[in-house]
């Protein structure tokens, strides 16, 4: 593939807080919502969707193409991109599952936490390299400090 070493995803602090709030605050229904950022892979801020799936809310979440071109165009009109999206698995370890593959974009992010008896758990990053390819995980960066507070840590003001 042209993409031998994919580039690791990087969440903020707050992204990463926001996702398992919403998560835990679901629980025991799955949670999703929306990943944007400037640049793939640098998520930045999420975006929480209802779930649409009212048959089985427990055990798979369903993004509405309208909620799906909402949010897309909320991102384009402020000049940053859907990267993807994220959603939870209630009791299950956060690995994707095959409707999960199924309801995949190649070139968007799947992320998933695990939420396990109402506490937050394992979060995990993965995206489809091709056609017909199953997930290949991705190194996640989660928590990173948010870019405008990164100088802080390199420098001390002058006095
Ligand atoms: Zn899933």
């Amino acid at each position: 593939m042209s993409d031998p070493e994919p580039r690791p995803v990087r969440l903020t602090r707050a992204v990463l807080e926001e996702i398992r709030a919403e998560a835990t605050r679901a629980y025991p229904h799955e949670a999703c919502g929306a990943l944007i950022g400037p640049a793939p892979g640098e998520v930045r801020e999420t975006l929480a969707l209802p779930n649409q799936d009212e048959d089985s809310p427990r055990t798979r979440f369903a993004v509405s193409p309208r909620d799906y071109m909402a949010v897309e165009s909320a991102a384009d009109a402020r000049g940053v991109r859907l990267l993807g999206f994220w959603h939870s698995h209630p009791d299950h370890p956060a690995r994707p599952s095959a409707t999960d593959r199924r309801y995949a974009w190649e070139g968007l992010l799947t992320i998933v936490i695990a939420v396990e008896r109402g506490t937050p758990r394992d979060i995990t990053a993965w995206d489809v390299p091709g056609p017909d390819q199953p997930f290949r995980q991705l190194t996640l960066v989660a928590g990173a400090p948010e870019p405008a507070s990164a100088p802080q840590e390199v420098s001390c003001p002058p006095s």
